[in-house]
């Protein structure tokens, strides 16, 4: 099963993913974490997504789309992806889709979770990242996910491992700018979705899914398993 999931940062995309890969074993790729896994190595990658990741922007196109690409054709995802943060601008999709096309591949499902800006906001306040799996969520505001406590401070809710925030996560100006690029309907990510949308109306394989983030990871979870099948 091959799975684009869009959904503005903070509403819950990373959660559900970690439960879909689990539940149907296939390979969770995640932009962001390929971005942060590279900036903790030092690597040349990781030094010039840097800038970007810090100011909220997107790292561009001419490395990230080669990055994505590259990694769908890696052994892991043989057995089926779920693409968590790409596409995130109308080039990316045109990307994605064409690539796929090419290599005869088919997109099953294209996920969009909604939720208001605000809400979002806040819970990307609240996330805390686990030192050992990044599959295991964790946060503050979130009663589903809250971190276990443990001398006085945090760790995390399923290995017990130490928890971070992410520095772009905590700078208000930084969420905002992420927000302006995702609710972005002309040329952010939105507009990837549309594309999809449209190309789905037009006879593309791959059906569209869109679901209420508002509700608790359980609730989110039980409605697009449900969905899925
Ligand atoms: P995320 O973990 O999805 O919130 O991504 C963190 C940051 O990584 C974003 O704010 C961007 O700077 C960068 N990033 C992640 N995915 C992409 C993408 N598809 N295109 C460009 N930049 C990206």
């Amino acid at each position: 099963m091959n799975i684009l999931f869009f959904g503005p940062n903070g509403s819950g995309k990373g959660t559900q993913g970690a439960i879909l890969q689990k539940k149907y074993d296939i390979s969770h790729i995640e932009s962001g974490v390929i971005f942060r896994d590279n900036i903790k190595k030092g690597s040349a990658l990781g030094k010039k997504a840097k800038e970007f990741i810090d100011r909220g922007e997107l790292v561009p196109d001419n490395i990230t789309i080669p990055m994505i690409l590259d990694r769908l054709k890696e052994d892991d995802c043989k057995k089926g992806w779920l693409l968590d943060g790409f596409p995130r601008n109308p080039e990316q999709g045109e990307a994605i889709k064409k690539a796929l096309d090419e290599a005869g591949m088919k997109l099953d499902y294209v996920i969009e979770l909604l939720l208001d800006r605000e809400i979002a906001k806040n819970r990307i306040m609240g996330r805390r990242l686990c030192a050992n799996d990044n599959n295991h969520p964790n946060n503050i505001f979130i009663d589903a996910i809250k971190p276990a406590e443990k001398d006085g401070g945090f760790v995390c809710r399923v290995c017990g491992g130490s928890l971070t925030a992410r520095s772009d996560d905590q700078d208000e100006a930084a969420i905002g700018k992420r927000h302006d690029i995702y609710y972005d309907k002309l040329k952010g990510t939105l507009a990837s979705v549309e594309y999809f949308k449209k190309l789905s109306k037009q006879g593309y394989a791959a059906k569209i899914i869109e679901l209420d983030g508002k509700p608790g990871v359980k609730e989110v979870s039980e409605v697009l398993v449900g969905k899925l099948g």
